[in-house]
């Protein structure tokens, strides 16, 4: 047998430097690969773009060295392997994937690298993982100690909390029972206690240590504003601030992602939509010109965007709203990975409180469920009504104490507010009239008509004009009601209910309207204005502030970038991330010690480009 070696702390400092091109690791990275390239058993929580690839991949080089063998990695995204597998490639680890579009001489191919033991790392989604073929593969591996360590991503799918759930992985405990010693590690960006609870359990993992970072994502500006025209907002927003930058804008339904691609398209942009409805082919093409493409603005629904690593996504915008907190923080994550500025905006109104509560109320879980969901949403409603720091809310959320941030909505432009508290009353006793008048209840369009003292055939019908409150708000405008009524049942005062989100007292409106609480809230503004950028669709700015010839240098590189992206069939950013650029284009390094010492330039790289790069850069 050979003599296994746990590898020492600086040989994963090394496998940083030399393969990966980083000076140091981040946050809770460094303690979790000695831990896990020691064989111990860990359960990661890392915010998106946090790092958690390294986490894993540095202790299976680690050990590789050491001859422990070959890390076999299990993700659920296939759609995904080939560009991960191409970068640990292009990094000079020897990497490979086994799933349903290779064909039978590449899938062969592939099993004798693994069990050769030559191959580093190996990813695979559960279901193959569990073939009676795979696992007899892994049994070899295991007799002949060359099974080094499993790597469990999107650990959470494991969970039927969250929407991501696999039915797949609930079948990945058989790994720990067949390979008790094989140490595992599972990651995951979803934060919630009860997720976590479900990895543990499910997972088996309770021997596991846990590193839990903060999840808060700095570089990510957080905006919430009042929907008054959707569709104009978001142009504005794009128009102003992300002309020619790569984002993901997330709609509820499958049409409104037709409809809002094609009119974005007919506006200039570079969109594309995306959403289960569609081909998987189109899906495909899409993600893919997503990803190799630069400028890409994908119209999705919540199909798509795990496992998304484009780090450059410099936008993530909501039509509609999310469901919860949760899903909120993991759709706002995908902005901004690479650390550079970035931006998650969202639009909402009146009628996206109603249609959620009633998705809740229409769905077929049991009344436990559907209370549970009622809770998420109200949080996250709390979350869109603050008038404090979004961050802070959102990381309070998660259990996280901070700091106003000075970097969400809020926090850069406080929101005016006016006392409501006559308004919430008028507002209120009018349902209650309705309720006394003919126990019937009303949706907002009815009530603010009401309040405004507009005739309507259905006030006619109804005999609602000879109400004591008919009229009683006709100094209010129908936006102002609108957002008062959005507010009140944001805070819990109201209660949308039914297909038409028919308007309920909940019991503490009777505080209300016997005077007993004051209520101030927000002023409906126009999405305040940002400095103007005049910036065309080609030049977007370099991560780093370059003078012109630095910039110069930039854009050749870029060029350079992109010829070697499409030799390789890989996204650009797998060859060299836009920070890694900018950073060469400032150094301007004219020899290949200084090169290597750039962020971002492994070994690998180094030898595989190195002089290229300096010839670019020399020209
Ligand atoms: P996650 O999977 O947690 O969303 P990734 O593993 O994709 O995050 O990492 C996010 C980005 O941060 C990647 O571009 C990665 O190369 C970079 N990164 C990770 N760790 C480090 C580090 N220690 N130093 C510099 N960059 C890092
Ligand atoms: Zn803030």
């Amino acid at each position: 047998m050979n003599p296994l070696v746990t590898p020492p702390a600086d040989a994963l400092h090394e496998v940083l430097h030399d393969v990966f091109g980083y000076g140091a690791f981040r946050g809770h990275q460094e303690a979790i690969v000695e831990h896990v390239a020691g064989g111990g058993d860990a359960l990661v929580l890392m915010p998106t773009g946090g790092g958690k690839s390294l986490c894993y991949q540095i202790p299976a080089i680690a050990r590789h060295r050491g001859g422990f063998g070959v890390t076999v990695v299990v993700s659920p995204l296939i759609a995904l392997m080939h560009d991960q597998v191409g970068a640990l490639e292009e990094a000079g680890v020897h990497a490979a994937f086994l799933n349903s579009t290779l064909e039978g001489d590449d899938a062969r191919r592939i099993e004798r690298e693994m069990l050769s033991g030559r191959l580093v790392l190996l990813y695979a989604a559960p279901e193959r993982i569990l073939t009676p073929r795979f696992l007899a593969m892994l049994d070899s591996l295991h007799e002949r100690d060359r099974l080094s360590l499993f790597a469990i991503d999107e650990a959470h799918c494991v969970s039927q909390w969250g929407h991501d759930f696999r039915e797949e992985y609930l079948g990945l405990s058989a790994l720990h029972e067949r390979y008790p010693e094989v140490p595992r590690i599972a990651l995951t960006a979803t934060a919630d206690d009860h997720t976590r609870a479900d990895i543990v359990e499910r997972l088996a993992l309770t021997q596991a240590r846990q590193f839990v970072s903060s999840f808060d994502r700095p570089n990510i500006r957080y905006t919430i504003v009042e929907k008054d025209n959707g569709r104009t907002q978001l142009l504005r927003f794009l128009r102003d601030e992300h002309d020619g930058d790569a984002g993901i804008v997330y709609c509820q339904s499958r049409k409104k992602v037709e409809e809002t691609a094609t009119w974005l398209t007919a506006e200039g942009f570079a969109a594309l939509p995306y959403h289960a409805g569609l081909d998987a082919g189109v899906r495909r093409r899409h993600q893919d010109r997503f990803l190799r493409e630069e400028g890409i603005v994908m119209v999705a629904t919540i199909a798509f965007g795990m496992g998304i690593d484009k780090p450059d996504v410099r936008f993530v915008a909501h039509l509609d709203l999310p469901k919860n907190i949760e899903s909120y923080y993991q759709e706002t994550g995908r902005a901004g990975r690479d650390g550079v500025a970035a931006d998650a905006w969202m639009a909402y109104g009146l009628a996206d409180v109603v249609n959620q509560r009633r998705m809740i109320d229409d769905g077929d879980a049991d009344e436990d469920f559907k209370r549970l969901q009622r809770n998420k949403l109200d949080a996250l409603l709390a979350l869109a009504e603050a008038h404090d720091c979004r961050r802070v809310r959102l990381l309070q959320y998660f259990g996280e104490d901070s700091a106003p941030c000075g970097n969400c909505d809020n926090c850069l432009h406080a929101p005016a507010t006016w006392d409501a508290t006559e308004a919430a009353r008028k507002a209120l006793s009018c349902i209650y009239r309705f309720h006394q008048h003919g126990g019937i209840t009303f949706g907002a369009g009815h009530l603010v008509d009401v309040l405004r003292g507009k005739v309507t055939d259905k006030t006619r019908q109804h005999g609602h004009e000879t109400l004591s409150t008919f009229g009683i708000g006709s100094d209010l405008t129908e936006a102002l009601w609108r957002s008062v009524l959005r507010q009140l049942i944001a805070l819990g005062y109201l209660r949308a209910e039914g297909e038409y989100g028919t308007l309920g007292l909940t019991t503490t409106a009777r505080d209300v309207l016997k005077g007993e609480v004051q209520l101030f809230l927000r002023v409906p503004a126009e999405t305040p204005k940002r400095v103007r950028t005049t910036r065309s669709r080609t030049d977007r700015p370099p991560p780093l502030p370059l003078d012109d010839s630095g910039l110069a240098r930039f854009a050749a590189l870029k060029a350079w970038r992109a010829e070697v992206a499409r030799e390789h069939n890989l996204p650009a950013y797998v060859v060299f991330h836009d920070a890694t650029l900018a950073e060469m284009a400032r150094e301007h390094p004219g020899t290949l010690e200084a090169l290597a010492d750039i962020g971002g330039v492994g070994a690998k790289k180094l030898e595989a480009y190195g002089h290229e790069i300096l010839r670019v850069l020399a020209t």
